[in-house]
């Protein structure tokens, strides 16, 4: 018997997800995380925290299932993480979601992006992506038959040009794909870069979706979601997760909110991926978003706080280092070091600096390889003593390669 690949397979090599043999290629993220345990570096590649997230959130979940919440939870999420869901979304952004019809608990953000994305597209429909992009992206807007349209962030202030993004989005396009704050630039769209999307989406009758995961993470100004902008509530999807706010990326609970026009079509793709997941740890992500507001400013103090650790580490380095206006992540070129391809610096830097980082050519279509080329991704959600042995041992670097 030959075994012919199937759609997902053709779709994934499409979206330079597998090797040339076509075997599941290790991702670069993998590759790094193997490397850094190998060399004893300091991994800064992955983007996982190092340490537990609230003790009220994992008490809620030891609970839970002490409790017995160990079966299927309803298909939408559980009620009362659902009205979880809209008092924070009231709380922070001035949101009125209807639990009932309006909001969908998925198995995390990627879930929520793959679902919504298999929902909305019709084969052959274009979804305009701001690039560097998330790697599930790629994967999802493929599967679906979709064409990937790229607006590129360019180093190092990473905002779109107005008049890319203009003609990028036509009546082809379907969905207009946002991350904001932005893995893995660590940028966040102004207010300029969020209208225009709003009326280029109205033009072009286009669905905006939006992914938030990082909406906590903002160092200065606060994240401000494209569905609370006049005209947007009705054609956006926002997606979220509790991974990275509450520090359980492993948990894999993450939600949406649209209208429930759009919730019901995403449903009947969400009911056939996984049904439901995560009951005991649903009650667990309802206490952590009714947690008192100091949390969530406590939370983005402490990132801003190892961000600009990372940074002064990067810089004593002699890497050119770009200014992070959230999220987890901060990316440096490597040009001012004397290297241009990030992805054999990032290869070499475990043995010869100690610490592990992922080159940006993870996030980018192949076409626009050589832009990012130069540029590495260092992550900061990591303890602040492992933060400071990063940055010393990345000044010694400075040393050694001049
Ligand atoms: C981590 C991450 C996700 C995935 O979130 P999960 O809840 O773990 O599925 C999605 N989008 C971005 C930009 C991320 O960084």
């Amino acid at each position: 018997m030959t075994l012919v690949p199937g759609p997902w397979q053709r779709a994934a090599a499409g979206a330079r997800l597998l090797g040339g043999n076509g075997e599941v290629a290790p991702t670069i993220f993998a590759e790094m995380t193997a490397l850094a345990a190998r060399t004893d570096a300091i991994n800064l590649g992955q983007g996982f925290p190092d340490e537990d997230g609230p003790a009220e959130v994992l008490d809620a979940a030891r609970r839970a299932i002490a409790e017995g919440l160990n079966q299927y939870p309803p298909g939408r999420g559980t009620p009362d993480l659902l009205r979880a869901i809209a008092e924070h979304q009231q709380r922070f952004y001035g949101l009125a979601w209807d639990p009932g019809t309006e909001i969908l608990v998925t198995a995390g953000a990627t879930e929520a992006l793959t679902a919504t994305l298999l929902a909305l597209l019709e084969p052959g429909d274009e979804v305009v992506v701001f690039e560097p992009f998330y790697d599930s992206y790629a994967a999802a807007i493929a599967l679906a038959g979709a064409r990937l349209v790229p607006v590129r962030l360019r180093w190092p202030a990473f905002q779109p040009d107005a008049d890319e993004l203009a003609s990028a989005v036509t009546d082809r396009t379907r969905v207009i794909l946002i991350n904001d704050p932005h893995n893995p630039t660590g940028a966040m769209f102004s207010q300029d870069t969020r209208e225009l999307v709003v009326r280029l989406a109205e033009r072009h009758d286009a669905i905006i979706v939006t992914d938030e995961v990082y909406e906590h993470l903002a160092f200065g100004a606060e994240h401000s979601p494209v569905a609370a902008m006049p005209g947007a509530r009705g054609r956006t999807v926002s997606i979220s997760s509790a991974g990275k706010t509450f520090r359980t990326t492993g948990w894999k609970i993450g939600w949406l909110t649209a209208p429930s026009a759009l919730v019901t079509a995403i449903l009947t793709v969400k009911q056939y991926l996984t049904y439901a997941n995560g009951s005991p740890f649903q009650p667990a992500i309802a206490a952590g978003l009714r947690l008192p507001d100091a949390f969530f400013t406590g939370l983005a103090e402490d990132m801003r706080a190892k961000a600009e650790t990372l940074g002064r580490g990067l810089e004593a380095a002699g890497f050119a280092v770009s200014r992070p206006a959230a999220t987890y992540f901060t990316v440096v070129d490597t040009r001012p070091l004397g290297f241009d391809d990030a992805a054999s610096f990032c290869r070499a830097l475990p043995a010869r600096g100690g610490v592990a980082g992922v080159p940006l050519g993870a996030f980018v279509t192949e076409e626009h390889d050589g832009e990012f080329r130069s540029l590495v991704r260092f992550a900061a959600c990591k303890r602040i003593d492992v933060l400071r042995e990063a940055a010393d041992r990345l000044a010694q670097l400075a040393g050694s390669t001049r």
